[in-house]
């Protein structure tokens, strides 16, 4: 069995990164920018924001971290992004999620100039990427399918399960699978059977938030089982998908930690550099 190294694949995923902001900078004179707007003070975000700016340092981009109390008004949210939206140093623009309940995800999401949205969570940027257009993809997703590119490139008529239809992770999960021409069934809590859904597949991609609910015998041999899910359990962290079943069987599986994880940082990055790329055009 293949066990796909995510660390691996994000620290290299950031080398090429390095060497194209060092081009972007010789050829434009600046660098992208990445501004990310931090709202109270929930321990995991607090960490998430931290390492997205280590990393995004350490390829050269410029970040920016903005902190608001949790009492911060959404207008004044609003209105700084509004000015981050006009700012030509900002290539890229993330508000961390989750928000207090007093502010609109929603509105906040929409507030951000698609062409800055380096989560891909604007309506504008997930109508393209369904359309085939290009686009901001969620970092998640993205990350999934460049570990699964490394194991196969030549998606084209595979069976893809993806359990799971949230907006950050399923549905633009199944989006990529489908331009690379799988055929890919998107399951949820109401698919009547799970187990034989994916048997059917070639490819899992498992983001539910249930421990370890992708047994070894729903998973086809050599199939590539990608796990997003992130656990806390009194085992500590595990995944959506059972380890050390699924691994007997499937051709390549990320593990959790150090699987999908640190792709997505990376992919943070690559959006942050996309976005910069396609405003200098
Ligand atoms: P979410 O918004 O809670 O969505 C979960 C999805 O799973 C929903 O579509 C739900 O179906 C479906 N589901 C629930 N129970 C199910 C069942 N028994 N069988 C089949 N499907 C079921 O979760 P999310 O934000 O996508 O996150 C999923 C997991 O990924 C979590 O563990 C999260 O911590 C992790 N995550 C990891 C990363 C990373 O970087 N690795 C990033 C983001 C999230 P319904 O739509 O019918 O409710």
């Amino acid at each position: 069995m293949i066990l796909i190294d995510g660390k691996k694949a994000a620290a290299e995923l950031r080398a090429e990164l390095k060497e194209e902001v060092a081009e972007l900078k010789s050829k434009h004179n600046k660098v992208p920018g990445l501004t990310v707007i931090l709202i109270g003070d929930l321990t995991p975000s607090q960490i998430y924001v931290r390492n997205k700016e280590k990393s995004a340092n350490e390829v050269g981009l410029k970040s920016e971290v903005i902190k608001y109390p949790d009492s911060i008004e959404e207008k004044t949210v609003l209105e700084k992004i509004q000015e981050l939206n006009s700012d030509e140093n900002v290539s890229g623009i993330l508000v961390q999620l989750p928000l207090p309940k007093h502010i609109d995800k929603q509105k906040v999401i929409e507030a951000i100039d698609p062409s800055k949205d380096v989560d891909g969570f604007h309506p504008m940027n997930v109508g393209n990427l369904s359309s085939g257009y290009e686009s901001s993809i969620p970092c998640t997703p993205l990350g999934c399918y460049l570990l699964i590119k490394k194991i196969e490139p030549n998606l084209s008529g595979k069976k893809a399960v993806v359990v799971g239809r949230s907006n950050l992770n399923g549905k633009p999960m199944t989006q990529l699978l489908l331009k690379e021409n799988c055929t890919v069934t998107i399951t949820h809590s109401k698919t009547k059977d799970l187990k034989a859904e994916c048997l059917e597949a070639d490819i899992i991609v498992a983001a539910v938030g249930i421990p370890e609910l992708v047994r070894g015998d729903w998973v086809k041999k050599d199939a590539i089982v990608i796990d997003v899910g992130i656990n806390k359990t009194d085992n500590g962290i595990v995944g959506d998908v059972h380890f050390d079943e699924v691994s007997k069987n499937a051709k390549a599986l990320t593990p959790v930690p150090g699987g999908v994880g640190p792709m997505t940082i990376a992919c943070l990055l690559k959006n942050t550099i996309d976005c910069f790329k396609r405003s200098q055009i």
